[in-house]
């Protein structure tokens, strides 16, 4: 069976198809890092995406492709939060029914944000159940079409708008640094990076206890690891997908690992002088850049921020462990 591979031209669709229901976001720059750091960084504000995050593109445009029959079935999504959100206001947007499967232990702001967006939530746990077999059940007995969080075309083209509008907002750039998950936001980026700009180095970055995307990079096949520990939550994912992994091997630069520390470092930075809330999992590429985990100094260097959902209670504890 062959896998079909996503190209820039599915990116240049998703683009037009998701043009009037998601946000052209903001790029945003620091006078006071851009001195630091003797460089010019662009901050892609996916935090102020729909819902929060750049999940809101891929998932909008892998249920605006569905028919009319599988609309009506409705759609299930497995996903640690963002992706859910996404997949449940696309579905709101587009007059069918969103049934997602999330863990029990998802920051409480993501499960009430899925509620809150007219979908069904199913609870499992994640170091027991396997959630990807319950949403199977779902589809076998009720109809429903899964909506992949990362490794599905649909879903890689709409991640992939993101870029796109960069580097047309701000044009060229030296080097890109994009957190890594499952790889969706990555290989999309890179389709993107890749046609607009092939000069453009691309780097993946995802936290140092999850760093199976790194592991495979090195090793030429996707090594799949344990249950990561790490405040990024959106990046807990075991292993690359079938579709991203090939994408990012022929694409990427290099893959980055940062700690949680460096994390919460970013996190604060961008309270404190950028005045906008970034969830741990949308500061990977930042805390790369911050933490000049490759040579920075002379370059234009963009940054995805990924998203900024947060639990506040959470989110404050970060601001004060200082
Ligand atoms: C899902 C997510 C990621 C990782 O995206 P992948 O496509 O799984 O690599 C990064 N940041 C945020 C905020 C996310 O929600």
């Amino acid at each position: 069976m062959s896998i079909p591979v996503p190209t820039y031209d599915d990116v240049v669709q998703a683009a037009a198809r998701i043009s009037a229901a998601a946000h052209r976001t903001p790029v945003l720059v620091s006078r006071t890092l851009n001195a630091r750091l003797g460089a010019q960084v662009f901050f892609k504000c996916e935090n102020l995406q729909r819902i929060g995050a750049f999940k809101f593109r891929g998932g909008y445009n892998a249920v605006s492709r569905l028919s009319a029959q599988q609309r009506k079935a409705g759609v299930v999504a497995f996903s640690s939060g963002n992706h859910a959100q996404a997949v449940a206001l696309a579905a709101s947007m587009l007059g069918t029914s969103a049934t997602i499967v999330m863990p029990t232990d998802a920051p409480q702001a993501k499960k009430a944000a899925t509620v809150g967006y007219g979908a069904r939530l199913i609870s499992y746990d994640r170091l027991t159940q396997d959630r990807e077999q319950i949403a199977r059940d779902l589809v076998e007995r009720e109809g429903k079409t899964l909506i992949p969080p990362f490794d599905y075309p649909d879903v890689i083209a709409g991640q992939g708008t993101a870029v796109k509008e960069l580097l047309e907002d701000i044009g060229g750039l030296d080097a890109l640094f994009v957190p890594l998950g499952g790889g969706g936001l990555l290989a999309g980026s890179l389709l993107a990076a890749h046609a607009i700009a092939p000069d453009c180095e691309v780097y993946g970055v995802e936290p140092t206890a999850g760093n199976d995307g790194q592991q495979s990079l090195r090793k030429g096949s996707i090594v799949r690891i344990d249950q990561p520990q790490s405040i990024a939550d959106g990046a807990l994912t075991q292993a690359l997908g079938q579709i991203t992994f090939p994408i990012i091997r022929q694409h990427v630069r290099d893959i980055l690992a940062v700690s949680d520390a460096q994390l919460i470092d970013a996190l604060r930075f961008f309270a404190e002088r950028m005045k906008i809330v970034v969830e741990p999992t949308g500061c990977l590429g930042a805390a790369a850049v911050l933490n000049e985990l490759v040579p920075v100094k002379g370059r234009r260097i963009g940054v995805v921020l990924s998203g900024g959902n947060v639990d506040l209670a959470g989110y404050a504890g970060f601001l004060q462990s200082a």
